[in-house]
């Protein structure tokens, strides 16, 4: 066991490290779980237990599973001649603080793979650098009605990491809401307050990515090790695992021991949970144990807050009545608001022209014009209704009229097609159907528009409408 142990240790740390701190050691024994070491003094346990007790407990568990325990035995240096030694048996510490503590393992060399610092086939680089942008943080992420909860949850978590029942905290809110500052926000927070706390950020992509990197490497487990020894886990767009078997399931098992230990783990996601589709139900439970704070879009007061901040922290200054149109004009989101800011002044300065409300006008015009609108299923069966002359009730009620039916299954093909959400969830807000009635909708709709000329219209119609 400790043969196969070293070998780890030594694949993850200079050789000089190694020789120096592990090859010394001597295993004395071995019960049930428990592997016994003998060190040279206590000077060498105490330097063992601040570097290199993560390592030992990836190495460890590797080989006795999650309740192995490590007995340090120490060789007393023997100043009086007394050939008799003596020991002294020291359990290691106990986990919970074994976790907090960070262990900084030099890079054995550094191969180029490794130039990503937190792609990490055989755990070689313990020291974990938490991703993290700075210049995302509280003091610049203006609080407003939109946000106050998910940004007092966030301070909260960020005082107490894995203290507080909001674990896991899921932040969720359309795009450029904010979930990704907000994210790092936390993080950086944490980061300020307890210094030794690993924290990491990850996108749920890379996150993926680095899984079936792992996989194809044959080090899944390494990878799930890596993830273990993390105090604050931050995963940012997390809708993004959806459809995705493999990885959700590493990140159920990840999950679930961070969450054990008393781990804090942040996920941000652009869909409440009950929206979430193609995500395991275990999954999907776990994310509500904690809380789900929504980012909504900023009111206007907050626009205009948002702007005056963006152009006080960039040194510009701008009319009043500017400021005004942008808030007005660009609602629901804000890193359209941003970069109409940016290009406004990038504009203006290029042309040497002072900002006009006519550039202004111009600008916006290009942001709305190249931004598609969110299409939601709330407005699919408003459009399709009034299409139709009916109203959404009727829409989505029972009967069987055949008018009323047809209306219905285009609402649910629209769905489908515009929306990601689920054939279950799509029945489920129109009308309480199933899934198998959306599916044969969505065939029913097919069939028809290559059948039925006038049918075919209403699609060609209907689309136009809402791809408008
Ligand atoms: P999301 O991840 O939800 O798509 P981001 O976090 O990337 O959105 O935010 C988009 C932009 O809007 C970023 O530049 C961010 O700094 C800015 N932003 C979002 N919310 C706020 C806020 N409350 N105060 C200041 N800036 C914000
Ligand atoms: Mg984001």
């Amino acid at each position: 066991v400790w043969n196969n142990c070293l070998s780890f240790i030594e694949d993850n740390i200079s050789s000089q490290a190694y020789k120096t701190w592990f090859e010394p050691i001597k295993a004395v024994k071995l019960t049930d779980n428990a592997l016994s070491i003998q060190v040279p003094s206590k000077f060498f346990y105490e330097w063992l237990e601040e570097h290199y007790v993560k390592l030992l407990k990836v190495a460890l568990t590797k080989e006795l599973g999650t309740s192995a325990k490590l007995v340090y035995v120490i060789k007393m240096e023997n100043t009086y001649g007394n050939k008799q030694p003596f020991t002294e048996k020291i359990p290691s510490t106990n986990r919970s603080q074994v976790q907090s503590q960070e262990v900084d393992v030099p890079l054995k060399n550094k191969s180029p793979e490794l130039k990503n610092p937190f792609v990490i086939p055989g755990i070689r680089n313990v020291k974990i650098e938490s991703q993290l942008n700075p210049g995302y943080n509280f003091d610049n992420f203006l609080e407003g009605e939109s946000n106050r909860l998910a940004r007092s949850a966030g301070m909260a978590v960020a005082n107490k990491p894995g203290g507080t029942s909001f674990n896991p905290l899921l932040i969720f809110g359309g795009v450029g809401l904010g979930k990704t500052h907000l994210a790092h926000a936390i993080g950086v927070e944490i980061k300020d307050k307890y210094p030794e706390k690993t924290v990491l950020y990850i996108s749920a992509e890379k996150f993926t990515q680095q899984y079936i990197e792992s996989v194809k490497k044959n080090n899944r487990n390494d990878f799930i090790h890596f993830y273990q020894i993390i105090d604050v886990l931050i995963v940012d767009d997390i809708q993004l695992l959806s459809g995705k078997a493999g990885t959700q399931d590493v990140f159920f098992h990840i999950f679930n021991h961070l969450h054990q230990n008393g781990k804090q783990v942040i996920l941000t996601s652009d869909k409440a949970p009950v929206d979430m589709i193609d995500i395991e139900q275990r999954l999907l439970s776990r994310f509500k144990w904690g809380l789900s704070a929504e980012l909504n879009h900023p009111d206007y007061d907050t626009r205009v807050a948002i702007i005056k901040n963006k152009l006080y922290r960039d040194g510009v200054e701008m009319p009043e009545d500017i400021i005004e149109f942008l808030a007005n004009n660009i609602k629901t989101n804000i890193r359209e608001l941003e970069g109409a800011i940016i290009s406004l002044i990038a504009h203006s300065s290029f042309n040497k022209r002072e900002i006009t409300i006519d550039l202004a006008k111009k600008i916006v015009d290009n942001y709305v014009k190249h931004t598609k609108r969110e299409v939601s299923i709330d407005y699919i069966q408003k459009v399709v209704s009034e299409y139709f002359q009916m109203d959404v009730d009727t829409l989505q009620s029972k009967t069987r009229k055949r008018h009323i039916v047809q209306a219905r299954q285009l609402a649910m093909f629209f769905a489908k097609k515009f929306t990601k959400a689920s054939l279950a969830s799509i029945g489920s807000q129109i009308g309480q159907r199933d899934h198998a009635t959306v599916l044969h909708a969505c065939k029913t709709v097919d069939n028809l528009s290559s059948t039925d000329k006038q049918f075919r219209k209403y699609v060609e119609d209907l689309n136009k409408k809402l791809t408008l």
